[in-house]
Order: structure tokens, then C-alpha cells, then sequence
């Protein structure tokens, strides 16, 4: 069932928050307030009472210039701003089961309206992935006809239990059932590479936007695959995506779905193309001109993948020390204005220009500044670090 913390998770999607990792913020919530893990169900004001209480503590602390206070503000910051966010889905009667079954249903009357036609799949929410499959890292998998003859595993799509969580887990059959269409023809082959990023930027991407709207789409494509740090297995993901989204500039929406229907020997005929001789290889006719639709749909992802910096993240100090920097401010006029102790907004100026360079200083004064505009478009986003939680913990429980 659940919790108050998917509730969060929820709002955090539909707004534009500035922490730089999802994962890292509920851990945060989570360690401040271990109530979060509550069943939103026992009270219709549970999740809003819990998050204003947090806020209330976590603006006291924010008053403390140090490293601890920087981040109670920039936590306190975000939870503002999700208390103002609203929920495309009833999370109050989420239920993952009914919820995936009925993404796929509406998912699936997209897909035949591209062409891609199949009946529904099997689909299962199982507390452990079937053999040989149990070690993967995934959360969801979509084995076909080879699977169930190799180790006889029914065809469909599988859901871990423990992974599932509102609006991601949804969006995640969209892109288990491109799997599902593209594994009908040569279900023998691995269905991965190109049939990923057709998968993220058909399923996750193109229904996802149509399903639940450009903000929630846009942060969850972001919060899985456009982390500061990620590792090669996801980053895999993102390369393919941008490979496909070129295919899609080329030769337009229609190519992409009679692909992904033509099955996995033809994806695969078509990746080795590009990377042998590029996209022009490809035996297609280019589209002299995109349909309104494509284009639109072209910017949303030039906006989620191509127009966007996951490496401008900064420790908390730092981005509120940013908060006060502007061209000509000495380090003396900042700590004014900011409250920050000169050594802790020195040390913040110097990480500005040597890690991120998007601050020029020299002889205690800040000579250029791009953070005001970093801000704004808030492409400069906080980061949260483990040891500092935990002071902040005990700031909050003094209080
Ligand atoms: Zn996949």
C-alpha cells in the first residue's frame, strides 16, 4: 500500500525540485522522519501534516549558517515546493497490481493507434525474478517465447514488488511492452541496445508524456538516467535513447514503431547498420519534413536529453552561498547579506570557479557570475551529503 513517502515521491515528479537525486532526497526524508513509511490511508491530511512539520524543524535549523544549515534550507526549499504540487494519479487508492493493469490497458490502446498490435500480456508483480533472472538489477523484465522454452518462464511482464512505486512502475510497462511487441519476431535474439532506446523513447518517453504529462515524464527520465554520477549499465540506456531520438529526426515516428513491429532481427540489422555506416546506410526514405506531432515531440526530448547539464551539482553551502553571488559582490558584501561566516562563503567561491566554473573571482571579489542564471532555469542543483544528514538529525532533534 502506499506510503507517504510515494505520495511525496508523486508531488516531487509534478514539480521542479532542486536536489539532484531522487533517491538520495527520500533517504534524506526518510532518516529525519521514519514516519513517512506510514500507510497514507490513516489519515486524508497524513502526508501534508508530516511534510509541514518537517519543514517547520528543518527552517529552524536553516538559520544556522554552517554546512547543516545550508542544507535544512535547501531540503525545506524543496518540500515547499512539493506541498504545492499536485498528483496526476489517486495515490490514496494506489494499488500496484490494478495500477500496472491499467497503465497497460491505456498503454496498449496508444500503441495500436501506431500500429503495433498484440493482446495484453501477462502481467505479474512477483517478490523475486524467475531463474536465471533473479540477479538482475532490474525492476521489471519482459520474457517471451525463448525464455518460456529455455526455462520455462510464462511470457509477459514481470514487476519486482519491493521496486514498485507509483507513476515510475507505470511508466515502466510502457517500456517493457515495446519489448514485448519488438520479442514476437525473433524472440531468440536479446532484446537490448537499440530496442532499449526505442524503448525509452517510444514507451517511457512518447507514452509517458501522453499519459501523465511533460513535467512528470521529463523528471523521471531525468531521476533515472541523468544522474550526476551513473553507472555504465544505465548510461547505456541514455546512449541509445539519443540514437533513436536521430532515427526519429530522420525518418520521422512511423519508422520507429514499424521497427520495433518488424521484431528483434531488424532492430538489430539496423543498429549494426548505424554503427558501421551510419544512419544513411539505413534503406529508408528520410522525411522531407516532420509532422506537427513529431516536432513537438522532438523538442520534448531535445528538452529531457540534449538541452540539459546533470553535472552541475554543488554541496548545499555552496548553493546557497550561490544564492547571494552576483558580478562585483565582494566576499564581505556576501557574507552580509547571506549571514555566512567569511572563511565558509570564501571556501564556496573558490569550489564555484575550480569544480563547476560558473563563478570568477579574484582579490576577494567576484569579477563574473552565472549562477543567477543557473538558478533561475535551475540547471544548478544541491547535492546531499550522507554525513551531513545525520547531523542534521541531531540539529533537528535539539530542537
Ligand atoms: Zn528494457
Amino acid at each position: 500500500m502506499p506510503n507517504c513517502l510515494d505520495e511525496i515521491t508523486v508531488l516531487a515528479y509534478n514539480t521542479q525540485c532542486t536536489f539532484s537525486d531522487i533517491s538520495l532526497f527520500q533517504d534524506a526524508l526518510l532518516k529525519l522522519e521514519p514516519a513517512l513509511m506510514q500507510d497514507i490511508r490513516k489519515s486524508s491530511s497524513l502526508t501534508f501534516q508530516l511534510v509541514s512539520d518537517l519543514s517547520n524543524k528543518l527552517k529552524k535549523v536553516s538559520s544556522v549558517y554552517d554546512h547543516v544549515g545550508a542544507l535544512a534550507f535547501c531540503l525545506e526549499k524543496d518540500l515547499k515546493e512539493i506541498l504545492t504540487s499536485h498528483s496526476p494519479i489517486n495515490i490514496k487508492d494506489w494499488d500496484v497490481d490494478d495500477a500496472l493493469h491499467s497503465f497497460a490497458e491505456k498503454a496498449i490502446r496508444q500503441y495500436s493507434l501506431r500500429g503495433l498490435n498484440a493482446p495484453k500480456p501477462h502481467i505479474e508483480v512477483v517478490d523475486e525474478f524467475p531463474e536465471p533472472f533473479s540477479k538482475m538489477s532490474w525492476e521489471a523484465f519482459c520474457p517471451d517465447a525463448s525464455d518460456a522454452k529455455q526455462y520455462g518462464i510464462k511470457p509477459g511482464i514481470y514487476f519486482l514488488r519491493n521496486q514498485a512505486e507509483p507513476l515510475l512502475s507505470e511508466i515502466l510497462v510502457a517500456h517493457e511492452l515495446v519489448h514485448y511487441y519488438a520479442g514476437k519476431n525473433n524472440s531468440e535474439l536479446l532484446g537490448r541496445g537499440l530496442e532499449d532506446g526505442l524503448a525509452e523513447l517510444l514507451g517511457s518517453l512518447f507514452i509517458g508524456r501522453k499519459l501523465f504529462g511533460e513535467t512528470a515524464t521529463k523528471n523521471i527520465y531525468r531521476n533515472e538516467y541523468l544522474l550526476p554520477e551513473m553507472d555504465s549499465f544505465y548510461q547505456v540506456y541514455v546512449d541509445y535513447t539519443r540514437i533513436a531520438i536521430v532515427l526519429l529526426l530522420n525518418y520521422g515516428l512511423n519508422y520507429l514503431f514499424s521497427l520495433i513491429s518488424s521484431g528483434r532481427k531488424s532492430i538489430k540489422e539496423a543498429e549494426n547498420a548505424i554503427f558501421l555506416k551510419g544512419i544513411e546506410s539505413l534503406s529508408q526514405n528520410k522525411v522531407l519534413e516532420l509532422s506537427p506531432v513529431e516536432r513537438n515531440f522532438l523538442y520534448f526530448v531535445e528538452n529531457v536529453l540534449e538541452t540539459y547539464i546533470r553535472t552541475l551539482v554543488v554541496n548545499p553551502l555552496d548553493y546557497r552561498v550561490s544564492q547571494f553571488v552576483k558580478p562585483g559582490s565582494t566576499i564581505d558584501i556576501i557574507c552580509t547579506s547571506s549571514g555566512f561566516p567569511h572563511v565558509l562563503v570564501e571556501e564556496a567561491l573558490d569550489r564555484l570557479q575550480t569544480e563547476v566554473f560558473i563563478v570568477l573571482s579574484s582579490k576577494e571579489r567576484v569579477q563574473c557570475s552565472d549562477t543567477e542564471m543557473l538558478l533561475n532555469n535551475k540547471m544548478l542543483r544541491y547535492e546531499i551529503p550522507e554525513g551531513l544528514i545525520g547531523k542534521l538529525k541531531i540539529e533537528i532533534q535539539g530542537n
